[in-house]
């Protein structure tokens, strides 16, 4: 086993460090919650020859892997590339790694026609066109078999009918990846088929952009499909195979996730030591303080094993495929909302008053915790799904008493070798 990063990549590394850091964190505080608009001509002026020389360097849209056209750096490099991209907000638009666009151009690579991919994906990893992912209904998020939104053929096209809830960025996307029952007398796994929607396809309205905490004017839309009629060629994949889609999209995705994740929380981390050492009270630091050491050793374990879990899930995948990485998939998204809630809420306590406030990072994270159990799935329906596949790996007992039942256990040992 060797933990070392090839000098090579290194090098990529240490760039992109500098780079994000020089050229990328100052956008997010000069431009906030801005990366996800479409920009105009003075901020592109700022941000388009940031993206060229990201593309320069062969760090552009390496999400995608190299037989759908990316630049295979493959998931343990995209996951140490993921753990400086996290550092900003700005820094997935600049590197065009952009959720929820970096998941919805890997289904078209995957599944989209020719024609498809040259309207949709192209400008997608172009960075000229920004895209939604409409799954979420208003009475149901985490079960999609509850879903009703319809898809019906007609005139050798299809017609869409329903409500979506939560579709992220919706009002800046060129166009929406739908998921809508087509055949609802099918097994409840092939009922529904996606789709991909343009925005402005009349029928399409958005009813309103819901703001979450700490947000101030809202990016995630409750969107009503009325009569929306699309042509034959709107359907992503087979008919009937939108979990098979929807399922593909977050595999490499949620590792990314993961890693950025990480770097938030080295953030607060970071923070949470600095103040620590310089914050005097009671005869001496806070870093003084048991309690205090306690909460830094404890954030520090947390980060360490999360980051383990991540890597070592983003190099099983490579060594075999999403599919086979699923439970570790799993584990690191319920990991993820864990680490973040708990290291995040650390380092805002030991700030006091001013951590709190809204004058340093850490008010903003800490608005994000709750969300990070809940989008792409809340906590229980991933745990439900580790238990499940571990659950496999065992038999139950096969009599009575537990195969680690002791007594019978020693009978069978002094059997084996007698009583001395
Ligand atoms: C910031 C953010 C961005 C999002 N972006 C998008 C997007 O772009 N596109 C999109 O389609 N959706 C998006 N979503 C929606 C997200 O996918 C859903 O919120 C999520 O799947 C949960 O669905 P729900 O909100 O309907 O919660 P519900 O399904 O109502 O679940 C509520 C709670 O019930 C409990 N629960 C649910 N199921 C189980 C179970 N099986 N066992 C035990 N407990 C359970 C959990 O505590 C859960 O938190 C986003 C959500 C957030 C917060």
């Amino acid at each position: 086993m060797d933990f070392a990063v090839e000098p090579e990549f290194q090098a990529k590394l240490d760039w992109m460090d500098a780079f994000i850091r020089d050229e990328v964190e100052p956008l997010d505080l000069a431009f906030p919650g801005r990366a996800y608009e479409k920009p105009g001509e003075r901020l592109r002026a700022i941000v388009d020859p940031l993206k060229e020389q990201v593309r320069a360097r062969g760090l552009w849209a390496c999400h995608l892997g190299p037989e759908l056209g990316g630049q295979g750096y493959g998931q343990l490099r995209l996951a140490l590339m993921n753990e400086l991209i996290g550092r900003s907000a700005w820094a997935p638009v600049i590197f065009g790694c952009q959720a929820p666009d970096t998941g919805n151009a890997e289904i078209i690579a995957m599944y989209g026609t020719a024609a498809q991919k040259d309207r949709y994906l192209r400008p997608l990893l172009e960075g000229e066109a920004f895209s939604a992912y409409s799954m979420t209904e208003p009475q149901g998020g985490s079960d999609p078999r509850l879903f009703t939104m319809r898809a019906v053929k007609d005139a050798g096209g299809w017609v869409l009918d329903g409500e979506k809830y939560f579709t992220s960025n919706a009002r800046n996307a060129s166009f929406f990846i739908v998921m809508a029952v087509t055949n609802p007398e099918a097994h409840p796994y092939q009922r529904m088929s996606m789709f991909l929607v343009p925005a402005g396809t009349a029928g399409v309205e958005i009813v309103r952009d819901i703001a979450t905490m700490g947000d101030r004017s809202g990016h995630h839309a409750h969107i009503r499909y009325t009569g929306v009629r699309v042509d034959a060629d709107a359907l992503l994949g087979e008919e009937g195979g939108a979990f098979a889609v929807a399922q593909a999209r977050l595999g490499g995705g949620r590792v990314h996730h993961a890693m950025r994740t990480v770097a938030a929380v080295k953030r607060a981390f970071d923070m949470m030591c600095e103040r620590a050492l310089s914050r005097a009270t009671h005869d001496g630091v806070l870093a003084d303080k048991q309690l205090v050491q306690a909460a830094i050793a404890d954030s520090y374990l947390q980060i360490q094993q999360f980051r383990l879990l991540v890597l070592h899930t983003a190099w099983l995948i490579d060594q075999s495929s999403t599919r086979q990485a699923r439970t570790q998939i799993a584990a690191c998204k319920v990991a993820a909302a864990r680490v973040f809630h708990d290291v995040v809420q650390r380092a805002m306590h030991l700030h006091g008053a001013l951590g709190v406030s809204s004058d340093t990072p850490l008010a903003r994270l800490w608005q994000s915790a709750p969300l990070m159990g809940i989008m792409d799935g809340p906590t229980e329906v991933h745990q439900a799904s580790i238990a499940r596949r571990v659950l496999k790996g065992y038999e139950p007992a096969p009599g009575l008493w537990p195969t680690e039942y002791l007594p019978d256990k020693i009978a069978a040992a002094r059997a084996k070798y007698g009583d001395i």
